[in-house]
């Protein structure tokens, strides 16, 4: 590895230098400097530095020269490295990832545009909270290489949008406007420099795959799970796979359990893991507890950031907020010590989220305290009530899962009065929300009556026709509705689609507990059809080759719980395009060869990584004997039998499913919530439809030799789902991940199959095989 020290320039009579390294393979190939000004922020100094300071670090993709390189640097701490005064408090600092590219570099972007990646792009996080000086501008502003304009032009970009938006701010009453805090300075966001980041991941996803299984299995050669199974330091793929099996929750669990239970050792990962992930549990009826580290919260943030670009390009946002309608979950101790809560609380908690909304405009509209509030219903009321506070200003309207989505403005349609109240007085009503810190939170948004804002929700109310277009009626600035949408959360979709009106839906990405698969770069496709990108530096995947096969056992080797045939796995280049396959990932949390359970399908390629489109999970199934239906099955039969319903001006609020074994011969059992009373021959034609629906060929040949009996459609009282939903919090499970369970049984989601069966107002028999 070839080292380099670059000229340094003088600080206000201060040393700065950068010290550079070339080395790196590939994409990864270049020079890594780290750049150190009169103070440095990876060893901060006990009392805040005197002078002002800087410290970065650069990748330079191969092509760039050292002559180009030392010429950047110097006028990047010419340009950020402020004279004395500019940011004497606290460090500037840079993102930790920075690229930048030869103006001459012939590239194009996704969109098949030149030179997207001839614009230098430096995203600045500065920590000061003091405005630049007419001289900083004047200094920044007086770089004039082509080359470098992008620095300074975002230094005072940065200037000239805090002094417009503490303008607009000033203007405005608390109620319908941000408060009049002073803020931080922005996060400038640099779209085309994450995407340009993204290209460059992709071109090689296979050499970029390469590096991250070397990294991760590097950083953890002492782990006791890498050791135990002779991997001996090794980090290449084809050892990996000879030494190590793949593995199911259940193969972990025991070395999850004893990291809960204190054991500090390196057991899956060579530093101690420190906290404890729980998945939803709401889809096997069983919450898995996974492990957590910041190198999740890094791949978070760097999807976060991916799809806000990609998104951002689609539906441009400039300043503003988002309605998020996200809730932390609560928060236990193992026995060992370590917090223990939902990943996405993991994430709400870590130091990088608000920072990251920020720099995305998703900045939330409401406090911390509502968030992190412990009743679910005070916390929905209270993002509803901050949402209408800062109508004008949402730009977003967005959940992790679509469900919350359609929850948040189901509710709205029944407490919005009670909100305009609120608004009217200036006060939370004391019925509604109960929690003093909540309150607190929320009332000092609430700086006094506002009968005028509450007079335009009425108005906005008025105007709608059965809450067609709500969202974009209550929030006109708003650019888009966002969440996942795929999966088993493709039933509310519609539902949505109602609410938005015609504000476009954009689904967001593909991940787990476990960590993230994919983004969606393509947000201008409907839900319906959304595929997800693979970033081949979040994880190391394999995929396994599914071949749906006749579920009649035999030389086949069907597994247990599904009608595919494996085949050995295929790295992440090596999927074929149209075929099926269940995803196994290598995590830096410590998850190895890790059994995901979810069945995708390989939609195409963006660059060389591929677009996966997700099918269903894998152990999702309704079945009696030889017949095998997936939740996709499920869900299309039911959009299939609710086409009958629509007729009636009747919808299907949600659905579950029960495979009844109890009695001979077994039979399907739907249950549906619907939005009013339907008419008995209507259901039963539904029913007649549910059971033809079903057209896999175990189940069709089953049903005509009454193998299987006639499919019975279960009629809930409205509610019902409201009730499973408050079951699994009553379990602690997360409202933020919450899916109804599609398929229930009597050993998974037992309490769940007790609350429909009790709630049921009426049955109907199939006679479509009569
Ligand atoms: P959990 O870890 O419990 O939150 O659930 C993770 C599971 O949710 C994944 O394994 C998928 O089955 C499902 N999931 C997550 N993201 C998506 C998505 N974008 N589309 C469809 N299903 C998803």
């Amino acid at each position: 590895m070839e080292r380099a020290r670059f000229p340094a320039v003088p600080l206000a009579g201060q040393p700065a230098s950068c010290s550079c390294a070339r080395g790196g393979t590939g994409t990864r190939e270049g020079y890594a400097c780290s750049c150190r000004g009169a103070c440095d922020p990876f060893s901060p100094p006990r009392a805040p530095p005197a002078r002002p300071c800087l410290s970065f670090r650069v990748l330079s993709s191969p092509a760039v020269s050292r002559g180009l390189l030392s010429t950047f640097l110097s006028h990047s701490l010419a340009a950020n490295c402020l004279p004395s005064g500019a940011c004497t408090q606290t460090p500037v600092r840079l993102l930790p990832s920075f690229s930048f590219s030869p103006p001459n570099a012939a590239r194009t972007d996704g969109r098949g545009r030149r030179g997207a990646g001839a614009q230098l792009s430096a995203c600045l996080l500065p920590r000061t909270t003091e405005q630049p000086t007419d001289a900083m501008r004047r200094e920044s502003l007086g770089v004039t290489s082509s080359l470098l304009v992008r620095v300074p032009v975002l230094l005072s970009r940065l200037a000239g949008r805090r002094q417009r938006s503490s303008r607009t701010r000033s203007s405005r009453r608390p109620g319908d406007a941000m408060p009049e805090k002073k803020k931080p300075l922005q996060a400038a966001f640099c779209g085309e420099a994450v995407i340009a980041e993204f290209e460059a991941l992709t071109r090689d996803a296979a050499a970029v795959q390469r590096d991250t299984l070397r990294r991760i299995l590097g950083d953890n050669a002492s782990a006791e799970y890498l050791r135990c199974r002779g991997l001996a330091g090794r980090t290449d793929a084809a050892s990996f796979r000879a030494c190590v099996p793949l593995a199911t929750h259940a193969d972990i669990e025991p070395y999850i359990a004893r990291i809960a239970d204190g054991d500090t050792s390196a057991v899956l990962t060579a530093k101690p893991i420190t906290s404890i992930s729980l998945s939803s549990g709401t889809t096997q009826g069983k919450r898995k507890y996974l492990p957590f580290n910041q190198e999740l919260v890094k791949s978070t943030m760097q999807i976060y950031r991916t799809s806000y670009a990609f998104r951002n390009r689609a539906f441009p946002v400039e300043d503003g907020k988002a309605l998020q309608f996200i809730y932390g979950s609560r928060q236990f101790t193992t026995t060992g010590g370590l917090t223990a809560t939902t990943a996405t609380t993991n994430v709400y908690r870590s130091e990088e989220f608000m920072p990251t909304m920020r720099a995305i405009q998703s900045q939330v509209c409401s406090p911390e305290a509502v968030i992190f509030g412990a009743d679910f219903a005070q916390s929905l009321y209270c993002h509803l009530l901050c949402g209408l506070l800062y109508a004008d200003e949402v730009r977003i309207v967005s959940a992790t899962f679509a469900h919350s989505l359609v929850l948040a403005f189901q509710t709205f349609e029944r407490v919005w009065e009670d909100l305009r109240a609120d608004i009217r007085a200036g006060s939370l009503s004391p019925t509604r929300v109960t929690a003093p810190a909540v309150r607190r939170a929320v009332e000092a948004l609430l700086t006094g009556p506002n009968p005028a804002l509450a007079d335009e929700v009425a108005r906005r109310c008025a105007g709608l026709s059965n809450w067609y277009g709500v969202i974009p009626a209550l929030f006109p600035n708003a650019r888009y509705v966002h969440g996942i949408m795929t999966g088993s959360m493709e039933h509310y979709v519609k539902k949505l689609r109602h609410y938005a009106g015609g504000l476009p839906l954009v689904a967001a990405e593909y991940g787990a507990s476990e960590g993230w698969v994919g983004a969606n770069v393509e947000p201008e496709t409907p839900p319906e059809s959304v595929t997800f990108t693979v970033l081949p530096n979040i994880a190391y995947f394999e995929f396994i080759p599914l071949k749906a096969t006749s579920c009649h056992g035999g030389a086949a080797a069907a597994d247990d719980d599904t009608c595919y045939a494996e085949a050995e796995p295929v790295g992440l280049t090596e999927v074929t395009v149209g075929e099926h396959y269940e995803v196994v990932v290598t995590t830096f949390a410590g998850l190895y060869r890790y059994r995901l359970g979810d069945v995708v399908k390989v939609a195409g390629f963006y660059n060389s990584t591929p677009k996966l489109k997700f099918v269903c999970r894998r152990n999702l199934m309704l079945s009696i004997n030889i017949d095998k239906n997936s939740e996709q099955d499920l869900q299309l039969a039911v959009d299939s039998a609710a086409k009958i319903l629509a007729a009636e001006k009747l919808e299907v609020v949600d659905y579950s499913s029960h495979a009844e074994v109890s009695r001979d011969p077994g039979h399907y059992v739907v249950f549906w919530e619907l939005n009013a009373d339907g008419n008995d021959d209507v259901l039963q034609s539904c029913c007649d439809e549910l059971d033809r629906a079903f057209t896999d060929p175990g189940y069709v040949g089953s049903r005509k030799t009454s193998g299987i009996g006639p499919l019975e459609l279960r009629v809930l009282q409205r509610g019902t789902f409201q009730k499973v939903l408050r079951h699994y919090l009553s379990l602690g499970a997360p409202v933020s991940q919450f899916k109804s369970p599609r398929c229930v049984g009597r050993s998974n989601n037992s309490g769940v199959l007790q609350i429909l069966s009790a709630n049921v107002v009426k049955v109907f028999f199939s006679a479509a095989y009569d």
